[in-house]
């Protein structure tokens, strides 16, 4: 049976390399050549002895890539790459631009189970999730196409912490020095909000950004918006995040997506304001995107301020997302919709992750 090293931490290489009889450096050359010399087959990680490389090939292990079917580009310079992922699935991930420094934004599952209201890869459904190779390949094609990626966030198709042990394994596959190296604080993990998976994720104790879809200040909004609020209230969620920040001190940020008339009036702003003061916390208002078969409007950019103006009354860092990348169908919301007009296979995410800053 093939085993994928791409999606293998190096903890793991190390032990099956010395189950294998090999020396601990050969692990060292095989995660380098994976990760950071970019090598497609362990018969070219040449400093291995070809016997080596002999058996690794014999057992099984193969070196597995991710090849984008599309790369589509926004003038604003948000850029969009499709990957077939097999079994005629697929999944996108979407290169934000910021100056000279690029964010991915990428996917961890083929669709979503969550299924909030406003999302169209809630709509989409549930195919299947990714292994951490799969995850870790989006930033190495991202960055042979775009250019180095800064920032990587978890805020694609699908949910993080219902795939907790092949997202961990990614974060730690992109951390590690042999590899990319990317530094904790440069990634971000945004989850709907699963209290023990939390509570799990707190002991931790990384510098991994913790995002929290928040959508709503009150639990019968929130249940309309998110049915995962049904098994969730409000209560046993701030009480995980509590947990989260009294064991890592560290500052967790909330997703709202601004809607008309559902969750953006003053109203709402003072009670998410009540509902999050006593925590260490940052908000990200998040514009909304239409898609097919979704009701839900934009709110106005008078009403996007006034909200971010009540929060930032009361000392909450509060920051709006305005949309990026429409023409390509890169904003959430419309790329979801492409999948959904289109009747295709699973696309990417609509969830309101679209990272252009306030202006
Ligand atoms: S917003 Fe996120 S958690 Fe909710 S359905 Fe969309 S991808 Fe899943």
């Amino acid at each position: 049976m093939a085993k994928d090293l791409t999606g293998m931490p190096f903890e793991q290489i190390e032990a099956f390399v010395s189950e294998l009889g090999g020396k601990p450096y050969y692990a060292q050359y095989l995660f380098a050549a994976i990760h950071a010399k970019g090598v497609d087959d362990v018969a070219q990680v040449t400093p291995l002895p070809k016997a080596f490389r002999g058996t690794l090939a014999e057992r099984g292990y193969r070196i597995e890539r991710l090849h984008p079917v599309e790369h589509h580009t926004d003038p604003d310079g948000t850029a969009k790459l499709v990957f077939d992922v097999g079994d005629g699935q697929r999944i996108e991930s979407v290169v934000l631009t910021d100056g000279d420094r690029r964010t991915l934004c990428l996917s961890c599952q083929v669709g979503c189970r969550m299924a909030c209201r406003f999302c169209a890869t809630g709509k989409l459904g549930f195919a299947r999730s990714l292994g951490a190779g799969a995850i870790v390949e989006q930033v190495y094609q991202a960055a042979a196409r775009c250019g180095r990626i800064h920032n990587v966030v978890y805020m694609g198709m699908g949910e993080p912490f219902d795939n907790t042990q092949a997202v961990l394994d990614s974060i730690r596959i992109l951390n590690h020095p042999l590899g990319l190296g990317l530094g904790q604080r440069h990634i971000t993990l945004s989850t709907c909000g699963l209290p023990e998976a939390i509570r799990r994720f707190a002991q931790l104790c990384w510098q991994v950004r913790l995002a929290i879809s928040l959508h709503a200040p009150d639990d019968a909004l929130r249940r309309r918006l998110m049915p995962v609020a049904g098994k969730v209230p409000l209560a046993e969620l701030l009480e995980a995040v509590r947990e989260y920040q009294r064991i890592t001190h560290r500052r967790v940020t909330f997703e709202y997506c601004l809607m008309r008339d559902v969750n953006d009036s003053p109203a709402q702003a003072r009670d998410t304001a009540n509902l999050l003061h006593e925590l260490n916390a940052a908000v990200n208002l998040i514009e909304f995107n239409p898609h097919p078969g979704c009701g839900y409007k934009p709110s106005d950019r008078d009403r996007m301020h006034r909200f971010r103006d009540v929060l930032g009354r009361t000392g909450i860092e509060t920051v709006i997302r305005y949309r990026r990348g429409r023409s390509i169908k890169a904003a959430c919301g419309q790329l979801g919709a492409a999948w959904l007009t289109d009747g295709a296979s699973h696309g990417n995410s609509a969830s309101p992750r679209d990272q252009a800053s306030d202006p």
